[in-house]
């Protein structure tokens, strides 16, 4: 018998809380530890006590994906707590190095991002590593990793869906005896999550294709038969199933309304004009998520035939097919 319960943990960034999931069978083991700072710490560390647990009772640490509000202070507390940390295997590399992650990402990003017909000032800014990162995120070794289709039985038994598309070695954890999903940030009841772009796996010279990944993860969990949803960020979902058609939906939405924005005829235009037509107030630090999904959309056309490409000095344009 397992009960579901949830420690709100306090974040630094603009998504505000995350959510910790608690399995309290005879392995306490924890889902998402939350980022690297005091305040998050003290919130587990008091959230364990009331419950009855201490932090050394945490015998299983699993992440959902790599991003740090999920995974940022999961060394510490696994350390503290002699527990073993679980995440998908794709996860690992940038589990084991964030920032070493990202500076691989930036010489990819700048000669792509140029060709998107960003400034190159503006290439420069998106491209700078806030100083702020290295702080909320402790590199982490995953003791154990998982794969598709992967049961874990921690005294509790888990089946891991991988989810990628939001991020590179998502994985949603399926507990079928709670009609339960922990999907990370793969579904979301408020927030339609981004794809942002990345480097692929082991790569560090190609992107990833995140929207249309993250599309068909979305197909994939629609199947499970659960239909309950805690994700890592606010509250249960009734309707897990019905979460997905609405994301599903709304990216739909956005792709036909971006198709009407690019020109039929030469000399067409650019993602990161449409981004400035789309989102003409996108403050400096979120243009990486806005070309993001600019460049998501453009996949999703490209796929369905619907674009043509040309390339004039290195910077690329789109016009509607024929
Ligand atoms: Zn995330
Ligand atoms: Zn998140």
């Amino acid at each position: 018998m397992t009960s579901i319960d949830r420690i709100r943990l306090p974040t630094p960034f603009g998504v505000g809380d995350v959510n910790c999931y608690l399995l309290p069978t005879a392995e306490l083991t924890v889902i998402d530890p939350g980022p690297e700072t005091a305040d998050a710490r003290e919130a587990l560390r008091s959230g364990l006590n009331e419950r009855g647990y201490s932090v050394e009772d945490v015998a299983n640490v699993l992440i959902t994906h790599p991003h740090m509000d999920h995974f940022g202070g999961a060394r510490r507390l696994a350390d503290e707590a002699d527990a073993r940390v679980i995440a998908h295997g794709d996860a690992v590399e940038r589990l084991v190095a964030p920032t070493g992650q990202f500076e691989d990402e930036q010489a990819f990003f700048h000669g792509f991002l140029r060709s998107m017909g960003m400034p190159e000032d503006t290439v420069e800014t998106l491209l700078t590593l806030p100083e702020s990162y290295t702080d909320f995120q402790s590199p982490v070794t995953p003791d154990r990793t998982v794969a598709d289709g992967e049961r874990l039985d921690l005294g509790v038994v888990l089946d891991c869906v991988h989810t990628p598309g939001h991020a590179v070695g998502s994985v949603c954890y399926r507990l079928r005896s709670e009609n339960a999903v922990f999907t990370g940030d793969h579904v979301l009841p408020d927030i339609t999550p981004n794809p942002t772009l990345t480097t692929l796996p082991g790569r560090s010279d190609e992107r990833t294709r995140s929207l249309p990944t993250y599309l068909a993860s979305l197909e994939k969990l629609r199947t499970v038969d659960e239909t309950v949803g805690y994700g890592g960020h606010g509250d249960r979902l009734r309707s897990l199933q019905k979460r997905i058609d609405e994301t599903i939906a709304h990216h739909h939405e956005r792709k036909e309304h971006i198709a009407g924005m690019i020109p039929d005829s030469e000399p067409g235009t650019t993602a990161y004009r449409l981004m400035n037509e789309l989102f003409p107030e996108l403050p400096a630090t979120e243009g990486f998520v806005g070309i993001s999904e600019i460049v998501g959309h453009l996949d999703l056309l490209d796929d369905e035939g619907r674009l043509d490409w040309h390339e004039t000095d290195g910077v690329r344009k789109c016009v509607l097919a024929g």
